[in-house]
């Protein structure tokens, strides 16, 4: 069986989007409003293939399905993580995700959103927007109807490698030169509570003012219980970052030779800095593949490079 299954992302064109993903991650992708690649996919809004070996050109949704030996015979319906890297040359609207019970009631039985953010990239003073200042609900609905967003809008000053997590009901997003490594639910459902009055095609972008009230929690968690701040890790060791009922999340710095074991049926991962091999295969910056269940008892790494590695 195979131990390592390499994936061709798939990219989202956005009108927030730049060319930093192909500039900067080498990726091979046109146009100068790209905005997401989604390294590690199997949703029907954009899937990632597998590239080279035996499933090659698979779509990730299709060797789930019929080679679920691959996962450790994990017996979920779908492929459970979406991993991306998102590129902010301008900022993302406002927006707020369901969790599962909502978006299964009012989504045709979609998954709810949580995820995470890894900040690989930001300006000098870079912000995210992550939360609100309302501290009711009542407070929450009336600055949303007087659309006072400038007040509204809780700014948290970020740097690289810190790791942010948005739960559902969460008011967040992604500002101007800050780029993230996004892991979370396979899920793309979205409410869209605020745009700037930003217009494409000559049109503002539709809102979801009643799902955004309706979901958003109020008063909002204090931000330094989302963040787990920047620490350095040592090399040749795996840090863990996060760990919730949907995913854990752990960055992995490599320097030499390094291996290590999970008891994962399998594991998501991610090059975000420098280049080296796993088991026999070259990697890279941007490169991103899924480790089979014979993989993951003993993952062998070597090179000088950082991955963001996640499970199920
Ligand atoms: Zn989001």
């Amino acid at each position: 069986m195979e131990k390592l299954i390499m994936l061709k992302p798939y990219f989202s064109h956005t009108i927030w989007g730049g060319t930093r993903l192909r500039e900067e991650f080498g990726y091979d992708e046109k146009g100068d409003d790209i905005g997401e690649c989604w390294g590690i996919s199997a949703h029907p809004s954009g899937e990632s293939t597998v590239c080279g070996g035996e499933y090659d050109g698979f779509s990730l949704s299709r060797l789930w399905e019929e080679h679920r030996e691959l996962f450790g015979y994990d017996r979920g319906d779908r492929f459970p993580l979406l991993i991306k890297i998102i590129d902010a040359r301008d900022d993302l609207s406002i927006q707020v995700h369901p969790d599962d019970e909502y978006a299964g009631r009012h989504e045709n039985g979609s998954l709810g959103k949580t995820e995470c953010w890894y900040v690989l990239d930001c300006p000098e003073d870079g912000e995210l927007v992550i939360g609100h200042n309302a501290s009711s609900r009542e407070e929450l609905v009336s600055m949303i109807d007087e659309g006072r967003w400038d007040d509204l809008i809780r700014r948290v000053k970020v740097r690289p490698g810190d790791m942010i997590q948005i739960e559902p009901g969460t008011v967040h997003a992604i500002t101007s030169g800050v780029c993230v490594l996004e892991t979370q639910q396979s899920s793309d459902i979205t409410y869209r509570l605020y745009d700037y009055g930003r217009l494409q095609n000559g049109k503002p972008r539709q809102l979801h003012l009643d799902q955004s009230k309706d979901v958003i929690t109020a008063p909002a968690p204090s931000a330094d219980k989302q963040i787990i701040r920047a620490r350095k890790t040592a090399p040749n060791s795996v840090d863990r970052l996060i760990s919730c009922d949907h995913y854990t999340v752990s960055k992995v710095s490599v320097k030499g030779e390094f291996s290590f074991g999970s008891d994962a049926g399998y594991l998501c991962a991610s090059v975000i800095l420098g280049s080296g091999r796993i088991f026999d295969t070259d990697v890279s910056k941007g490169s991103h593949f899924i480790i089979t269940t014979e993989g993951t008892g003993k993952v062998e790494l070597s090179g000088d490079m950082e991955l963001i590695i996640s499970r199920a």
